[in-house]
């Protein structure tokens, strides 16, 4: 099935990817992906794959600390607000 690449940002310390837009969209060439330009437009097979695959990571800056929602889940467990 098609995926598509994302840019992002990739956070070092917990390796988490924050995807900030897709910039491209790998066509799987497949007939029975409703996501390719080679899926028929009139086909109504509902065993067609309808979603995309796992994003392309592509990493355009790298930053030394915790992603977001790891550094909220940090301080909610030590139950302090977050700074
Ligand atoms: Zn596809
Ligand atoms: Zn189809
Ligand atoms: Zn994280």
């Amino acid at each position: 099935m098609c995926q598509r690449i994302a840019q992002g940002t990739r956070w070092n310390k917990c390796g988490h990817f924050q995807r900030q837009f897709v910039k491209a969209i790998v066509d799987c060439n497949s007939r029975q992906c409703m996501k390719s330009y080679a899926h028929p437009p009139s086909c109504r097979q509902p065993t067609c794959f309808q979603t995309f695959g796992p994003d392309i990571e592509r990493d355009v800056d790298n930053v030394d600390e915790y992603c977001f929602p790891c550094r909220a889940a940090q301080a909610r467990a030590e139950g302090r607000p977050l700074t």
